[in-house]
């Protein structure tokens, strides 16, 4: 009976000790876990307060509603927003909605309520082919002379030059003009 009163003791108490030794180590973790999260913490504060960087790109996303053409103009980050930071950025675009924000590359996005300057038209003018931008009313506005010389293209595409071929976007505007160049 003496023996087994003895080990029941000694089993309480070793059983007292493992829970102790359990309890030490979750509050280890628990202290590391505060450390990283102030840490984390330190982090995030210092790349909110992180000045734009002069080789920072802007990218300008302007939609036109009556379109619906969503333009993308790629920008070099304006001189005077070099090293100022995030909030100084907001300011100056305050009518536009900050899409992205880093240090290296920023995105801003405005609505319009018109169409946008890239609906283009092709037309013969004299002996060579223009290239004029049609506004929401229609009316044309010269942009450019191309050096494409009407003799030279087939007499279809004559018919339609002198009508005026319309492209809409800057990229589909040269891709269809280096087809005649
Ligand atoms: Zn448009």
């Amino acid at each position: 009976m003496f023996w087994v009163f003895i080990l029941t003791i000694v089993v309480g108490i070793s059983e007292t000790n493992v829970i102790n030794t359990q309890k030490l180590a979750d509050e280890d973790t628990k202290q590391e876990n505060d450390i990283e999260e102030n840490f984390n913490e330190t982090v995030e504060t210092i790349s909110a307060q992180e000045k734009i960087s002069p080789n920072a790109i802007v990218t300008e996303k302007r939609y036109y509603k009556k379109c619906d053409h969503l333009i993308r103009e790629v920008l070099d980050i304006p001189e005077e927003l070099i090293n100022k930071t995030e909030d100084d950025l907001e300011s100056y675009y305050s009518t536009w909605k900050v899409e992205e924000y880093s240090p290296d590359e920023i995105t801003v996005y405005k609505e319009f309520n018109g169409i946008c300057n890239e609906h283009y038209v092709i037309k013969q003018k004299g002996d060579i082919l223009a290239v004029y931008t049609e506004n929401e009313q229609g009316i044309l506005t010269w942009e450019e002379d191309t050096e494409i010389e009407t003799q030279y293209l087939p007499e279809e595409d004559i018919e339609e030059f002198k009508v005026g071929k319309k492209v809409v976007g800057k990229t589909n505007l040269y891709t269809f003009l280096e087809d005649y160049e």
